[in-house]
């Protein structure tokens, strides 16, 4: 069994397609999904994928011949305290509370806690977090 966490970006084009669909019954692979955010521009899905190895791997390529936008997920984040104003957007959506305030308003982030969903990256106005591979 293998394991790729892997953010996939659709164009507004691409939404209605039953992706998730195709993975699990084409490729018989199981889903995890870590975050899944629409605009009126693109979709975005945070996604680990399990399986044989090699279904994995097709079902990436399957992706990409879909012109979906396949990126390897983080191996973790940095946030820029210089960019940083202290607003707590990040912390308001992390699910697992690995970004916090101490109590001198220092905000701090906690590696083992992550579960890298993205969801800080995308709420933070200044894009102050960003992620390290
Ligand atoms: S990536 Fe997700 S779990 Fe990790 S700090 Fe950001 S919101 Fe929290
Ligand atoms: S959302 Fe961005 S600016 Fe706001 S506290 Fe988090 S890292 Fe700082």
């Amino acid at each position: 069994m293998a394991e790729q966490r892997v953010v996939l970006t659709f164009h507004r084009w691409q939404l209605d397609k039953p992706v998730t669909y195709h993975l699990v019954k084409d490729y018989d692979l199981v889903l995890n999904i870590l975050q899944a955010k629409v605009t009126t521009e693109e979709g975005k899905l945070v996604l680990g994928l399990s399986g044989l190895e090699q279904n994995v791997e097709k079902g990436i390529e399957w992706l990409k011949e879909q012109q979906v936008i396949v990126e390897p997920l983080a191996t973790g984040l940095s946030v820029n305290k210089d960019s940083c104003v202290d607003c707590g957007a990040c912390t308001a959506v992390c699910p697992t509370g690995a970004l916090s305030f101490s109590d001198d308003w220092t905000l701090g982030y906690d590696e083992e806690k992550c579960i890298l969903c993205l969801a800080c990256e995308t709420a933070c106005p200044v894009r102050a977090i960003e992620e390290k591979f």
